[in-house]
C-alpha cells in the first residue's frame, strides 16, 4: 500500500488558506497593517512565511507579544527558545562578549569561546562523541553529517524517512522527504532512498501493534540495503516530528544494521536537542549515533548557530573541508551557545521538561477522552502533538478543523503550528510555569468544545 499524501504544507499550516485569510482580515490595528503591507512588498513571497500572519513587537520567555501588544504563549518558537527567548543570563553573556573585542575569528585562527564551547558540548553528550564541528545553521549541519558520512565510507547513498524534514537546499531536502522542499528544483541529490517512520497510529497496514509496524519498517531498511549494500548514512531523527516515539529496540535494530554494513547513523536533533525531550540530547533515550546534528536552541535563540558531533575516528578528514562555513569559529555565537547550555544546565531544564512533558501530556490525553476529534496523542518530553481527525474510526485528518481550532486559540492567546495538515504541535519554551500550561491545555479545551456548538 502506497504512503499517505497529504494536500497541506506538512511542515506547517498554509498563508493562503481561507481560515488564514480571515484572521487577517480581524487584524485592526494601523500600525500592524502598515508593517505587514511593508513586509509583503518587500520580502520574496515564499509558502509558510511571507505573507506573514501578524507583526511581533517582544518575545520574551516562552511568550511572544505583537505589535499592538498582545500576549501569545508561543507552543511553536521555531524549536530555538529552550532556555527562553531573551533570557537575561544568554544577553548577559553576548553583551561580555562584545564589549571583550573578540566577536569574530577569521579561519585559521581559533578562540577561547569556541573551543570552551566545543568542548563542554563533548562533556554534554554520550560517550564517544569527541569531535566537532560548527555552521550558521541545521540545513548546512545536515549537509556537513551526509558530506561526512560519504567521505568516510567512499559511497554516495543515503537512507532516510518519508516525511521528515531535515532543512532547506539540496541536501537536507533530498534526504528529507517532502514533496513541498523538492518539487520544481530538477534532480535532487543522487541516492536517496527512503522508508517509513513507524507510526503506528498512522500505519497503512493495518497493524496493530508498535512491535508489527517496527518490524515492517526495520524490514523496508534492510530491503534498500539489500539492494543497495553501498549505503552511506541512515539520517533520521530519533522521534519524528509528528511527533511518534519509537521504541528503543527500534533504534538499537537500525544502531545493529549500521554497524554490520558499516553505514552512518545520524541523528538530527536540530529540534529535539538540549532538553526537549527530557534529555540533554534525544538519543540518550535510545541508542549514540554516528553523528549527531544540532542546530536551533544551540543558539540561545539568540544567534544562528549549529553543528555536528561526531566520533574521533571520523576524524579522518584533514585532506578535505566539509565544514568550510564563515562562522564555523565564531566567537560570539559559541559565547552564547556556551551560556545557554550552562543556563539550561543550571536550572534543570532537561529534568523539567520531562516532568512538565508527563504533566502536559497527561492533560492532552484527558481532551483525547473528551473529544472524538481528537484521535491521538503522541511525544516525549516538551514534544508533543494531537492528531485531529474526523472520524476515530477511518481517521481522516481534521485539516480545516485543525486549522480552525489554531486561530481560536490564537485569539486567546496561544500560538502554534500544524504539521501535515492535522497535527497539533506542541514544543513549548522549557521555561513554561505549570500554570501557562494549564492555560494552554484550558485554551485548547475550549476551542476544541467550540468546533462541537456550531
Ligand atoms: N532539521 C530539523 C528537524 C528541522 O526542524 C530544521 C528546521 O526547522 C532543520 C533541520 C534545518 O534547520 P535550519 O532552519 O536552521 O537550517
Amino acid at each position: 500500500m502506497g504512503r499517505i499524501v497529504y494536500d497541506r504544507a506538512e511542515q506547517g499550516d498554509p498563508n493562503s488558506s481561507e481560515e488564514r485569510l480571515n484572521y487577517r482580515k480581524k487584524i485592526s490595528d494601523p500600525d500592524t497593517l502598515y508593517w505587514m503591507t511593508e513586509d509583503e512588498k518587500y520580502f520574496l513571497h515564499q509558502e509558510l512565511s511571507t505573507p506573514v500572519m501578524n507583526m511581533l513587537e517582544k518575545v520574551k520567555g516562552a511568550a511572544i507579544y505583537d505589535l499592538s501588544g498582545k500576549k501569545y504563549l508561543d507552543l511553536h518558537g521555531n524549536g530555538v527558545y529552550n532556555a527562553g527567548f531573551g533570557n537575561d543570563a544568554v544577553i548577559a553573556a553576548a553583551k561580555a562578549q562584545l564589549d571583550a573585542d573578540l566577536c569574530f575569528s577569521p579561519r585559521r585562527y581559533s578562540n577561547i569561546p569556541a573551543v570552551k564551547l566545543a568542548g563542554k558540548l563533548v562533556d554534554i553528550s554520550p560517550d564517544g562523541l569527541d569531535r566537532v564541528l560548527f555552521c550558521p545553521g541545521g540545513s548546512q549541519a545536515i549537509e556537513m553529517a551526509v558530506m561526512l558520512a560519504k567521505q568516510v565510507t567512499g559511497r554516495f547513498k543515503t537512507i532516510s524517512y518519508w516525511d521528515s524534514y531535515h532543512g532547506t537546499g539540496f541536501q537536507a531536502a533530498s534526504v528529507g522527504a517532502e514533496e513541498h522542499f523538492s518539487t520544481g528544483n530538477g534532480p535532487m541529490v543522487p541516492g536517496a532512498f527512503y522508508v517509513d517512520f513507524p507510526n503506528l497510529y498512522r500505519n497503512p497496514w493495518g497493524f496493530t501493534t508498535a512491535e508489527q509496524v517496527e518490524d515492517e519498517c526495520v524490514r523496508q531498511i534492510k530491503n534498500v540495503i539489500r539492494h543497495h549494500p553501498d549505503i552511506a548514512c541512515i539520517v533520521g531523527e530519533p522521534v519524528s516530528a509528528t511527533p511518534w516515539v519509537p521504541s528503543k529496540k527500534y533504534w538499537e535494530q537500525i544502531r545493529n544494521i549500521c554497524d554490520e554494513h558499516n553505514i552512518l547513523l545520524i541523528f538530527d536533533e536540530v529540534i529535539e536537542g538540549f532538553g526537549r525531550t527530557g534529555k540533554m540530547f534525544a538519543c540518550e533515550h535510545f541508542v549514540t549515533p554516528d553523528v549527531l546534528v544540532m542546530g536551533k536552541s544551540l543558539g540561545g535563540g539568540l544567534v544562528p548557530f549549529a553543528g555536528i558531533l561526531t566520533k574521533d575516528k571520523y576524524n579522518v578528514l584533514q585532506h578535505r573541508s566539509v565544514g568550510h562555513y564563515t562562522h564555523e569559529k565564531n566567537p560570539f555565537c559559541a559565547a552564547v551557545a556556551l551560556a545557554n547550555i550552562e543556563y539550561i544546565e543550571r536550572e534543570k531544564l532537561v529534568e523539567k521538561a520531562a516532568g512538565k512533558g508527563i504533566y502536559l501530556k497527561n492533560k492532552l490525553l484527558g481532551l483525547k477522552n473528551k473529544y472524538p476529534i481528537v484521535g491521538n496523542v503522541e511525544g516525549l518530553g516538551m514534544h508533543l502533538g494531537i492528531d485531529l481527525v474526523k472520524d476515530p474510526v477511518t481517521k481522516e485528518k481534521a485539516v480545516e478543523e485543525a486549522e480552525k481550532i489554531m486561530y481560536r486559540c490564537m485569539g486567546q492567546g496561544v500560538a502554534f503550528k500544524i504539521i501535515e495538515g492535522s497535527v497539533i504541535t506542541l514544543r513549548p519554551s522549557l521555561v513554561i510555569t505549570d500554570d501557562e500550561l494549564d492555560y494552554v491545555v484550558k485554551v485548547l479545551d475550549e476551542s476544541i468544545a467550540s468546533l462541537y456548538m456550531n
